[in-house]
């Protein structure tokens, strides 16, 4: 019996086990993942090189569909947000970011999220479970969908399909490496997906051991860490996995990762009123970023229903990425896309999450 129930979760490989094991033919697993992952197929019936006794078999050990569309929103910035609904009933989200012909995709890892990160709304739904790989591939499975029904070209005048994932949407990735690990190979695989090492970005919140892992498997990916506060103190009050790894044990790993990968890691900054976006906490960024190979990406926090912290204003905001450019810092302030559409992390699931919930106690 195979581990999985959604066939997308499985690798080529355990694909090929199974197949042996039913008496079919291995290099039907390079079919079969074609059709799932280049063709978008739904049904077993689709898979039309198939004998019909080998879908058979398949439909009865396997699924293709892991993920249930619940509403999605179009963004007046062209952002594109999914609320999905997973087969026991829980919501994650998706996001599309389309830029001059990039389309990028942030994706959900995890329901919920356990690191408890002041400022996301996720962390107020707490942790429910990892997501299985076949259901991170539908994400992006289901964009890919989308972009074909509308028709959207790309840059090269091509029909568009997803260029860059992001793994930052709802949940901690590194928390679910062995999945994220599979998804990242599958979307690397030149017969599938096609998408180099540099289009794919793992986001963590600075899970010391979990990054060296990385390493160590080689995951195909890029690093962004949320560094957010440049001071423990102030990291710990937001971020509580920075009471377990602080500050310098996390440039430890990441020091380890630019070396061994010799790629550059990305820093993630939001910047919060009078917390991170202030004159203190530039000099102490620049202290950190002056003799790394990394980048910062700023993000001016969404402000949400959270009364003790505040956006910066935009001079204040200037101010910050004046300090930080006049020492040759590469930082680069993300345009908060898809804000009238709850874009941000966990907002739309977190609001569907306490509609449920208000829903099941008043039956
Ligand atoms: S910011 Fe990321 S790691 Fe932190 S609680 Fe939210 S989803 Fe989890």
């Amino acid at each position: 019996m195979a581990k999985f129930n959604d066939i997308k979760s499985l690798t080529a490989d355990e694909l090929k086990e199974w197949l042996s094991a039913n008496g079919e033919k291995s290099f039907r697993a390079d079919q079969i993942q074609n059709w799932l992952f280049c063709r978008q197929i739904s049904s077993f019936d689709d898979m039309k090189n198939l004998p019909p006794q080998t879908r058979e078999k398949l439909a009865k050990d396997f699924a293709i569909r892991s993920l249930i569309e619940s509403e999605h929103l179009i963004s007046v910035d062209g952002a594109v947000k999914w609320l999905f609904k997973t087969m026991d009933g829980h919501f994650i989200e998706t996001v599309l970011i389309p830029t001059n012909g990039r389309f990028s995709v942030c994706v959900s890892t995890e329901i919920g999220c356990a690191m408890n990160c002041t400022f996301c709304r996720t962390a107020k739904m707490g942790f429910t479970r990892n997501l299985e790989a076949g259901e991170i591939l539908e994400e992006i499975i289901r964009v890919n969908e989308y972009l074909t029904s509308t028709g959207e070209i790309d840059a090269d005048g091509k029909p568009a399909q997803v260029t860059n994932i992001i793994f930052m949407g709802m949940g901690e990735p590194l928390n679910n490496l062995d999945n994220v690990h599979r998804v990242c190979c599958t979307l690397h695989n030149q017969k599938l997906f096609n998408l180099g090492r540099k289009r794919m970005t793992i986001s963590t919140s600075g899970i010391v051991p979990k990054i060296k892992e990385l390493v160590d498997r080689n995951t195909p990916c890029c690093l962004a860490v949320s560094l957010n506060s440049t001071n423990n103190e102030r990291r710990s009050a937001v971020m509580p996995v920075n009471r377990i790894w602080p500050i310098e044990k996390l440039l430890e790993a990441t020091d380890e990762y630019t070396r061994r990968t010799d790629n550059y890691v990305t820093f993630e900054f939001v910047l919060m009123k009078g917390v991170t976006c202030t004159d203190e906490a530039a000099k102490e960024l620049i202290k950190i970023c002056a003799p790394r190979r990394c980048k910062v990406n700023a993000i001016v926090l969404n402000q949400m229903d959270d009364p003790s912290l505040e956006a910066p204003t935009e001079e204040e905001v200037n101010r910050f990425l004046e300090k930080v450019r006049a020492a040759e810092i590469q930082i680069t302030i993300r345009n908060p896309r898809g804000r009238d559409i709850l874009a941000a992390c966990g907002q739309l699931a977190y609001k569907q999450q306490k509609v449920a919930n208000a829903n099941t106690e008043s039956a």
